[in-house]
Order: C-alpha cells, then structure tokens, then sequence
C-alpha cells in the first residue's frame, strides 16, 4: 500500500518543516563524520542559566511530578501576568494566559481555535515557515503580503489594508521576525492599527518569541493599543530568550474567551505542559534576566562579525537585522550557475543543499519562508564557529560558475 493512499489528506498536502529538515540532513552528514557547521536552525547555542536548572532540580526533589493543571500552574501564569506588566506594560489576569508546550503549540491552538475551514489569514513574507502550514491544517487560506529586502521586510498599511477580504479572520506576524530580523517601531505598529480599528472582525496573533533579541529599542507589542488590544493574541516563549528550547515551555495572552478555547483544545490534545518545565520557568521569569541580557550581547556581538563577513561575498546582499538572531541575504546572483558537479542551482532550496554538500555548512532555503529568494543562517553560534563558516560559504559560493 502506498503512503498516500492510507494517511489522510490533512497529513498528505503538510510540508515538512524546512528548518528541522535542513538540521536532520547535517545532523545526518555529521553522523558520517563530516564536520558540518549548523547555522539551521534557530536555537541560542548557551546552556539554559544555572539557576533555571536548579530550580527544576529542585521541582523534581519537590515531586513536582504529576499533571499540572491544563493551562499551566497559576503561580507560573502569576509570573508571566508580572511579566507582562514590568516588561511590556500590559495589563492581563491569569484567567488569559495559556501555557502550552512551547510558541509552536500556542500559535498552532490560536490557529485551530480561531479558523474555519476557508477563512483568510494574512501572513507577511518571509514568515516563520511553520505558519502557513498550521492555517493549512486547520483548513484555513494563507495570504501572503510580500516584501523584499528594500523595505527591509515591513508590509505598509496599504499592503495591508489591499490583503483584507470580507473573508480576513488573522493577520500573524513575529517582530523582531524570524527569519528577517526585522522589528515593527511603536510608530509603524500604531499605523497598522489604524487599518485593524476599521475592520473590527479581524484578529491579530503576535509572536513576540524574539522580544528580548532585540538590537533597536525596547520591545513594542501590538497589544500595547487599547483599541484592538482584545483582538490581539500575543504568544511568547522561553526558548530563545532563554536558552530553553528543549524544555517546550511557551504561552498565550488573550481575550478570555480565546484562552478558555485554548484551555479546551489542550485538554483534549496535550494536558498541561511538563511539570518541572513549568518550575523551571517560574525562576526564568522571576529571576533570569541578567543572564538573558548577557546573551543579547553575545548576539549582538556576533550579528557584526556575521554582517561584516557576508558583506565580504561576491553576490550576496544584506540588510544589516535589527533584533532576532537570524540573516536572511538576497542569494539570487547566484540562480543559474552550475555547481563543480554540472548541477545548476535552480533557487534558494538548491543552493542551501549545494552549502551543505560542498560547503558543510547547513542553511534554510528562502523558499520555506515564503521568498525563494533568500537564505536563512542563524547566527546563534560561537563567534569562531562563525568565522568558519561564513569562509566555507564564500569558498563554495565562489566555484560556482
Ligand atoms: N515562533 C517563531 C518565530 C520561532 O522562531 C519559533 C522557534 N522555534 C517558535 C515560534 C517556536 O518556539 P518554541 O520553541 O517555543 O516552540
Ligand atoms: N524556530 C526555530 C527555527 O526557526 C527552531 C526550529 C523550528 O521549530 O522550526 O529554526
């Protein structure tokens, strides 16, 4: 029996994350014993902060081990409601935060708890490549909003305004963005809002995982506007601020309505996330922001040197990211040239497989992200790893002809 025929049409028309395929493929490679640089995916190479790991040592001491509660324990919806208003200055009560096994499973309930089948939503390109496969699964239409390096990845308000059908339910974003870097001013978020004022049926979900990644200024939610403020969903997560990707630990704030749904799919689907997780992040949020800060440095430190060396390769174009911990050049100099094999390099997905089978050097094609155009590299490595890699790159780049 051939697979299509018995798996259902939902998993059948799913793509398979490009990201954790491009790190499975040079995880794969390195398995060979090919020393293979991952700038794949996206995740801090830091160890979570040590006192993080001691409260969840302690949490196990503590027995915190059986089912917590579905959208999480209140003292650690308690702490992220504290959060919210120290760091964010927004007003939320634990009845609307949701915490769920990392900003994926927040993004892919407000999804599913939000879209019927046919409903539109509005996702800016490039997006995070997992978005406009969730709105797929829940049966939902993307529209897609493109932008290109020259208005350094912002949709303006008549982009905006142009997409809106009488079909429109979502509009989903990420600022500080993955995979551009870019970040939304207070300015041009409150320019947004006012198309979102004249069209009171539409909802926005803001994914703010890269809130403390962040190179401009302080962080500016969307939910900052009263206006619209019940509209907006905001997910957020502990992964990248962090260093906790492993732990799965992410969250909503929402309407109460909205997070009460959440609250009900995840009954049905995942109970409460882990409970020593859930600990652990209690002591990140209360108490963890001097290490998130020394991190944010780091990537600072690091998006120079990467910015410098790529500005080095022939045929290359970048912006320089304003937050988040990502480059996405413009590689399409390179389309039409064929690499040492004969092979032509027909678009981005061809050139990130040519970095790392020549190269070994593991990248995301653009194509995932919704503009062929482009590559990701993470920056999140060691500076010398870094180094190595980007001079990988300008060497296969350079011998294709
Ligand atoms: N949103 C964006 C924009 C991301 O880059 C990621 C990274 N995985 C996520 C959500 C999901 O993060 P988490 O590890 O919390 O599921
Ligand atoms: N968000 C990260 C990335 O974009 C992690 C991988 C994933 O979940 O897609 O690479």
């Amino acid at each position: 029996m051939s697979t299509t025929s018995y798996l259902s049409d939902r998993i059948n028309s799913l793509s398979e994350s490009a990201t954790l395929k491009m790190t499975k493929l040079g995880r794969e490679l390195a398995a060979k014993g090919i020393n293979v640089i991952s700038l794949s995916v996206g995740e801090p190479d830091f160890n979570t902060p040590d006192n993080v790991k001691e409260a969840a040592k302690k949490a196990l001491d503590e027995n915190y081990t059986r089912y917590s509660p579905v959208p999480g324990y209140p003292d650690l919806r308690q702490a992220i409601v504290n959060k919210l208003k120290t760091e964010n200055n927004l007003d939320y009560d634990i009845s609307q935060i949701v915490v769920s096994t990392g900003a994926k499973q927040s993004l892919s309930n407000v999804i599913l708890t939000l879209i019927n089948p046919g409903e539109e939503v509005i996702i800016p390109t490039p997006y995070w490549v997992s978005y406009s496969e969730m709105v797929t699964l829940a049966e939902g239409k993307s529209v897609f909003i493109n932008t290109d390096i020259e208005s350094d990845f912002k949709i303006t308000p008549a982009q905006l305004e142009a997409a809106i059908t009488p079909n429109t339910k979502l509009f989903m974003f990420s600022s500080p963005c993955n995979p551009t870097g870019s970040v939304y001013s207070k300015e041009e978020l409150a320019a947004l809002v006012e198309v979102f004022e004249k069209y009171p049926n539409i909802f926005i979900l803001s994914d703010e995982i890269y809130e403390h990644i962040n190179f401009v200024d302080n962080h500016e939610s969307i939910a900052q506007f009263d206006s619209i403020k019940d509209r907006v969903i905001i997910v957020n997560g502990f992964s990248k601020a962090y260093a906790m990707t492993g732990w799965r630990l992410g969250y909503i704030a929402a309407n109460k309505e909205i997070a009460a749904a959440n609250d009900k799919l995840q009954g049905q689907t995942t109970s409460g996330t882990c409970s020593i997780a859930q600990r652990a992040g209690i002591t990140a949020y209360n108490d963890g922001l001097a290490s998130v800060m020394k991190m944010k440095e780091a990537f600072l430190r690091r998006r120079q040197l990467v910015y410098n060396l790529l500005n080095e390769i022939p045929g290359i174009k970048t912006n320089l990211p304003e937050g988040a911990f990502y480059f996405f050049p413009e590689v399409s100099a390179f389309f039409g040239k064929q690499d040492p094999d004969g092979n032509v390099i027909k678009g981005s997905a061809d050139l990130a497989l040519y970095l790392l089978n020549h190269g070994h050097i593991a990248t995301v094609g653009g194509d995932s992200f919704g503009n062929d155009n482009y590559i990701r590299l993470s920056y999140a490595a060691a500076d010398e790893v870094l180094v190595e890699a980007l001079r990988r790159m300008k060497e296969a780049l350079g011998n294709l002809k």
